[in-house]
């Protein structure tokens, strides 16, 4: 018998990310702390049937949850936080919702929800404790007032989250980096959009710099952070018409492969919850 190896100790996952929707007719995320039970949603565009549905079927008990994060102001995004925070209340819930002042100022739906709930602003850059967890806000490039996306952090363990972005922003890039879970925006084939209904104007708007980013350069995206702790990757808000859930899902995993690396690639549905 040699000398015992030194091998660390397995951690046991410390997040966990639940997709409950995900896609323009409408996006909603927990962030969930494995240890606690405590969550963080992440934009609220579905109905709170919708929100509880998908938390029962994903085992997230919803009276958990302590912050509601906006990343923008896009209706997809928003709709839905009415009805959650009224919701949530019923269940003895009162979520802090964060936004940053543009966003607010531009939404509609976090206006009429001001003086019901904690509302508190922040800024690219900030990191927002949510118990033991910390979000910590970067900027995206997309056609809102302002637009965001979040790493998650506890005890080490890293969940990045980023949707609706024509481009990867070097802060964005920068939070990214170091993953176990990387949640990342594939909403379009260039090739269906090309080819699709849409007017011009609106094609060229998803394509655009302050659009949303492709199954291409989602997986170029990827391919700059592969990491030892990246597990799994999640194509997020995969268009219904300009995209087909298997399409992100190949790309994704296509650079997993290429790179020889174990992590799996998943995709986000519209009215399927995912949890990883
Ligand atoms: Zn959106
Ligand atoms: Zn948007």
């Amino acid at each position: 018998m040699g000398e015992p190896v030194n091998i660390p100790p397995i951690q046991p996952p410390r997040l966990r990310l639940h997709v409950i929707a995900s896609g323009s007719k409408g996006n909603c995320s927990v962030i969930e702390d494995a240890a606690t039970g405590e969550c963080a949603v992440v934009d609220c565009g579905i109905s709170f049937n919708a929100f509880r549905a998908g938390c029962e079927e994903c085992g997230i008990d919803p009276s958990r949850v302590g912050a509601v994060l906006v990343t923008h102001e896009h209706t997809d995004h928003t709709k839905g936080l009415g009805v959650l925070t009224r919701g949530l209340a019923r269940l003895g819930a009162s979520p802090v919702v964060y936004a940053s002042p543009a966003v607010h100022g531009a939404s509609a739906d976090l206006q009429a929800i001001q003086d019901a709930v904690d509302l508190r602003h922040f800024s690219a850059g900030d990191d927002i404790s949510i118990g033991r967890v910390r979000a910590h806000a970067f900027r995206t490039s997309h056609d809102a007032a302002e637009s965001f996306g979040f790493l998650f952090g506890c005890e080490g363990d890293a969940v990045g989250f980023m949707t609706d972005t024509g481009v990867v922003t070097g802060e964005a890039a920068e939070a990214l980096s170091r993953c176990r879970i990387l949640a990342i925006e594939a909403n379009h084939d260039l090739e269906i959009l090309a080819h699709g209904p849409y007017p011009a104007f609106l094609k060229a708007r998803i394509a655009g710099e302050h659009g949303h980013l492709s199954n291409a350069q989602s997986a170029d995206l990827l391919s700059t952070l592969l990491c030892d702790e990246l597990e799994c990757v999640v194509g997020m808000h995969v268009s219904l018409n300009n995209n087909d859930y298997r399409l992100p899902r190949e790309a994704l995993a296509a650079v997993l492969e290429r790179e020889g690396h174990p992590a799996r690639a998943l995709v986000g549905f519209q009215s399927r919850p995912v949890s990883v």
